[in-house]
């Protein structure tokens, strides 16, 4: 019998990478709380949750229990049509998370729909209402996923090059801070004035594939008041941010003028199996409302609304709810900032940032974003059991909530050798 990995790179073609350069894969055995176990037996520390996913640790008891019950009474079952418990307790506890004036879920199944379907309802509300608005706003270096409308909303070259032929008409402003706001207030009302702008589509507060950029609430406030004012529709894509990340449930808690659209997913089921919700408000939802079907919203996915998936979601809504977690997200917030006292005047690092959770440096070495240094440092991390996945000379820290103290030092500890390495 050949290894995991030499069958796999038999029939198995990875996202994100040039099996030319990169032919071997790690297979994964077993994850429990905040590790990963290879099929040695040797464990890594899961700095980034799974890409943000398994907030409440890999195969957490809590989720298995809720998700088995649910296996058992209804796995599945078409959407339209048909409705089912654990979609209308998920909509409700959604609801009464999500910003006040979200008055509506639509289920699907990734991240890159939950946007793909916020910019079609942006552009259906405007087509409903008899008015053809077709440019969509972002920020320049955004990340909304990888089909055509949310590739299109992107800004990373590195996704997009192929295909830029072939994209919906957006329009880039860069993301706002305190030094360049009135240019992009500027741009923002220019572009709103010379196109018929459907809507704006941005990752509130933190933009996690551009190397966790992080940009100031009150800056949004400002861009969010301009498109409400002007009719356009506002998309917050909270696919990363989402439940709790950011030291608020959400993003968009941090701002005073709230989205008409948030896009959610990874966390949304805490890792156990794929999930996205785009929410809206009522005034979204009237605009699809009428005795002609033409105006309602035709889109659907075979496993919208997957009961199973609810269920996860669900459980993992009442541990994000606990006084547990929300002790233990504070603990970590406050364990990156004494980290950050100790790191930050190091030689190797140019700029340290902490939004929530979520904490990220910027090494003061040139390097190519998915280059060859970027492997070796990857390599340095894995060796010392912790995995960590730089963006460019970027290192970043998600880690589940559940993350022992040991093990949140144990990847500093990986991080300090790296810098000193350097
Ligand atoms: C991951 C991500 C997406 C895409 O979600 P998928 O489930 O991978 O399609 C979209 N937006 C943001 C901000 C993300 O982090």
């Amino acid at each position: 019998m050949n290894s995991l990995s030499e069958r796999d790179q038999k029939s198995i073609w990875h996202p994100l990478t040039q099996h030319k350069l990169h032919p071997e894969t790690l297979p994964i055995v077993k994850a429990k709380g905040a590790l990963l176990y290879d099929e040695n037996g040797k464990t890594y520390i899961d700095g980034i949750a799974s890409w943000y996913t398994a907030m409440y640790g890999h195969c957490n008891e809590h989720i298995i229990a809720k998700v088995q019950q649910q296996m058992q009474q209804l796995d599945q079952i078409v959407f339209a049509g048909f409705t089912h418990r654990p979609a209308i307790d998920l909509s409700e506890a959604l609801l009464e998370l999500l910003p006040d004036n979200q008055q509506k879920i639509f289920f699907s199944d990734n991240g890159s729909t939950a946007n793909e379907i916020g910019i079609k309802m942006a552009l259906q509300y405007h087509f409903n209402r008899g008015e053809k608005r077709g440019t969509i706003i972002a920020f320049e270096n955004g990340f909304h996923g990888d089909t055509f409308g949310a590739m299109s909303a992107s800004g990373l070259s590195v996704y997009n090059g192929p295909f830029e032929d072939f994209f919906i008409d957006v329009k880039r402003i860069p993301t706002p801070n305190p030094k360049n706001i009135e240019e992009v207030v500027h741009l923002l009302t220019q572009i709103i004035k010379d196109h018929k702008v459907a809507a704006f589509i941005y990752e509130p507060l933190v933009q996690g594939a551009n190397a966790m950029h992080m940009y100031p609430a009150c800056c949004l406030n400002r861009l969010l008041k301009i498109c409400a004012d002007h009719e356009v529709i506002t998309i917050a894509d909270e696919v990363m941010t989402g439940f709790g990340k950011t030291g608020t449930t959400f993003a968009s808690d941090q701002v005073t003028i709230k989205p008409d659209i948030i896009s959610l997913s990874k966390a949304l089921t805490a890792g156990f199996v794929p999930m996205a919700i785009t929410s809206c408000t009522q005034k979204i939802y009237d605009a699809f409302l009428d005795d002609s079907v033409g105006k309602a919203f035709f889109h659907a996915h075979t496993y919208s609304a997957n009961p199973i998936a609810c269920a996860a979601s669900l459980a993992g809504i009442e541990l994000l709810n606990s006084e547990v977690i929300q002790e233990k997200i504070q603990t970590i917030i406050a364990s990156h900032q004494a980290f950050n006292e100790r790191i930050k005047n190091h030689p190797k690092v140019t700029s340290t940032r902490q939004t929530g959770i979520i904490f990220a440096l910027d090494l003061a070495i040139e390097m190519d974003r998915y280059g060859k240094k970027r492997y070796e440092i990857f390599d340095f991390f894995m060796q010392r059991g912790v995995f960590l996945r730089p963006l460019g000379n970027t290192i970043y820290i998600s880690t589940p909530y559940v993350i022992e103290i040991s093990e949140l030092k144990q990847i500093y500890q990986a991080i300090s050798e790296l810098l000193d390495s350097l």
